[in-house]
């Protein structure tokens, strides 16, 4: 089974009325974060922790699992959410900043 997480065939994980999460594969757990600093930083500590369970029992007894950062639902990739004419909602990202007058 595969899930098509980024790009135009996306499929939503998460919860569409949560700005931003991290989302695991595997167990389908969803984390609510508040920003998108606090949710990139779960999802690398939570990458680092599955890529050591796995070597350390040689992926014998751990399940793979990854985890993926979510914006409204869909893993959030700057690119795609562009793609989509969408807020990527990163505060670096100057089309996307709110201080940009339209
Ligand atoms: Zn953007």
């Amino acid at each position: 089974m595969t899930t098509q997480l980024f790009g135009p065939d996306r499929k939503r994980v998460g919860y569409e009325d949560q700005e931003w999460a991290v989302w695991v594969f595997g167990p389908d757990d969803v984390h609510q974060k508040t920003t998108l600093a606090e949710a990139l930083e779960l999802a690398a500590e939570l990458n680092a922790m599955f890529a050591e369970l796995h070597l350390r029992d040689s992926g014998k007894y751990s399940p793979v699992m990854y985890a993926v950062v979510l914006h409204w639902g869909y893993a959030w990739n700057s690119a795609v959410e562009h793609s989509f004419g969408l807020n990527c909602g990163h505060p670096d990202c100057p089309p996307c900043s709110p201080k940009v007058a339209s």
